[in-house]
C-alpha cells in the first residue's frame, strides 16, 4: 500500500480556498493537522500512521528534499535562476517534510505551534543577544 503521499485530489485543494475563491491569509498547524487527520482517515490509513512510520516517511521526505540540493553547489537566498519547474518541486518537496512532521506530532499528542514556540524561548534564553557580538563565536 502506498501510503507515501500527501498528493490531494482538485477537490480537497479547493478547500484551500474560500468560498469566493480566496487563498486564506494564513495557514495554522492545527489546520493542516486537522486536513491531515481528515485525509488519513477517508483512505483508512491511520493504522499506518505509527510514530515510527511517520517518523521513516518524514526521514525518506528530507532524502527528497536533500536531492534537490545535492550537486547544485551554494545557493542564493531566494533561489535565482532556477526555473518554475524547480521551484514548484522544491515546494512539493518542503511540504512533504512539513506535513509528516505535523502529521507526527499530531498522532504523539503534541501541540507541535506551542511547542515550537517554546523552544524558541529555550533558544533565547541559552544565546542571549549580545551587542556586537561576532557571529562566529557563538558557536565555540
Ligand atoms: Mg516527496
Amino acid at each position: 500500500m502506498h501510503v507515501s503521499s500527501y498528493a490531494m485530489g482538485k477537490s480537497e485543494m479547493e478547500k484551500s480556498y474560500d468560498s469566493i475563491g480566496h487563498k486564506p491569509k494564513d495557514v495554522s498547524l492545527k489546520d493542516l493537522s486537522n486536513r491531515l487527520a481528515e485525509f488519513a482517515q477517508a483512505r483508512g490509513w491511520d493504522e499506518y500512521h505509527s510514530p515510527r512510520n511517520l517518523l521513516l516517511a518524514l526521514v525518506g521526505e528530507v532524502g527528497e528534499l536533500s536531492e534537490i540540493f545535492q550537486w547544485k553547489g551554494e545557493v542564493g537566498k531566494g533561489l535565482p535562476n532556477w526555473s518554475a519547474d524547480e521551484k514548484e518541486h522544491l515546494e512539493d518537496e518542503v511540504s512533504d517534510v512539513l506535513l509528516y512532521l505535523v502529521r507526527l506530532a499530531d498522532v504523539c499528542g503534541l501541540d507541535l505551534g506551542q511547542a515550537a514556540l517554546t523552544k524558541i524561548i529555550k533558544n533565547a534564553r541559552k544565546y542571549p543577544v549580545v551587542v556586537n557580538q561576532n557571529p562566529n563565536s557563538s558557536y565555540n
